[in-house]
């Protein structure tokens, strides 16, 4: 048989699923029984280093796996768990994600209260205290802290604050933000979950859908979910009784084993802040990538996040296209995202994973290249 095309080497220039690095993915290749001794004690150890990832307190807080999934459905588990049913969220919405929680939401019988916020620009917390102290009704702001969508950084501690300050409580969608960008959940009571992945910028595999959350919050969520897969105090009752490397049903193991030594990597990179400092100078250098190939960069740079930077298509050259410009850069060895998650129509470069400035610079030159190779000259934004 043909070697499936997939297996070419590529690095990847998007934000989720993210390059990793080799000793990540050889993690992969193992079977694993879930409920072996040895690995029961990973997963366990996995979950404790998460905890303490979030700014938890041992005995305060709790890290919750799914077995398996993504993001989206954490998010679902997460409102299920601590919103009343037919209660309001409200979801500062500066993006494609912020659309998304917004969705998810109402999916869940809960009641997404939007507060639109034009693409490209931040939420604001005075405006959030605002729109709480107006509705008594609304029992929890729903939040993207790193919308991927428009590339902005929300400020996830400000707005804590203000919930807090209105006696109502958070749910952070960290999912783009977790491992880079700080949060201390022990700082913000108010705090319900800290939802992430592994695969962005924990910089392991795809496949699990976490959370660290006030072990109190999730035992008072007993019973709410309608739902026993995405009933989060149902994890907390079976970590309690059986164990923090336990199983309720079988997990994405081979996704854990990777997480375990992607943690490694993250610690001995320098930990959450060293590894953010490398995002921005990815960031940087794409925005002014961006600009020195004569593309327009979807924000300015005052307001440009270090995971995502969109650049706007060059819509006005005849010879533009999308996904002529992905298979040219594939022939060059970098995988591109081949859709815009923006309202505007944008070319999207991520910032995370395991890419190092050096290749982020290639990349950029590749993606000159790539542009030249389809033959697109004016690149300017009208
Ligand atoms: C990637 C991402 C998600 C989750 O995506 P899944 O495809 O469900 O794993 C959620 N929120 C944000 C902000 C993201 O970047």
């Amino acid at each position: 048989m043909e070697p499936c095309a997939l297996n070419t080497p590529k690095i990847l220039l998007t934000p989720g699923p993210v390059h990793t690095r080799p000793e990540v993915k050889a993690a992969m290749a193992q079977d694993i029984a879930p409920w072996d001794p040895a690995f029961r004690a990973v997963y366990a150890r996995v979950r404790e280093r998460l905890v303490a990832l979030a700014g938890g307190v041992a005995g305060q807080h709790v890290c919750l796996p799914l077995p398996a999934g993504s993001g989206h459905l954490m998010l679902e588990a997460a409102v299920r768990t601590f919103v009343e049913p037919g209660a309001k969220v409200l979801v500062p919405n500066n993006g494609d994600y912020g659309a998304r929680l917004l969705r998810l939401v109402g999916e869940c019988g809960r009641v997404g209260v939007e507060m639109a916020i034009p693409e490209g620009e931040v939420a604001d917390a005075r405006a959030v205290q605002v729109a709480l102290a107006a509705d008594p009704a609304i029992s929890h702001v729903g939040v993207v802290y790193s919308e991927t969508g428009a590339g902005v950084v929300n400020p996830a501690a400000e707005l804590a604050s203000a919930a807090a300050a209105e006696g109502r409580r958070i749910i952070i969608d960290a999912v783009s933000a977790f491992g880079a960008l700080p949060f201390v959940i022990a700082d913000h009571p108010a705090c319900d979950a800290l939802v992430f992945t592994a695969n962005k910028c924990l910089e392991g595999m795809p496949g699990l859908g976490l959370c660290v959350a006030p072990i109190a919050r999730v035992r008072a969520g007993a019973g709410r979910a309608a739902s026993w897969c995405l009933d989060l105090a149902d994890v907390l009752q079976q970590t309690e009784q059986k164990g923090p490397g336990s199983i309720r049903f079988t997990p994405a193991a081979q996704s854990i084993a990777a997480l375990d030594v992607a943690l490694d990597l993250l610690a001995a990179e320098g930990g959450p802040a060293v590894r953010l400092a490398r995002y921005a100078a990815n960031a940087r250098i794409i925005h002014e990538g961006f600009a020195a190939i004569g593309l327009t960069p979807f924000l300015p740079l005052a307001r440009q996040g270090p995971v995502v930077v969109n650049a706007r298509q060059p819509i006005d050259d005849p010879n533009w296209d999308l996904q002529r410009l992905v298979q040219a850069l594939a022939a060059r060895g970098y995988v591109l995202s081949n859709f815009s998650s923006t309202e505007a129509p944008t070319i999207r470069v991520s910032a995370i994973g395991a890419l190092s400035p050096e290749v982020m610079q290639e990349a950029v030159a590749a993606l000159a290249g790539a542009l030249g190779d389809i033959g697109v000259r004016r690149r300017a934004a009208a």
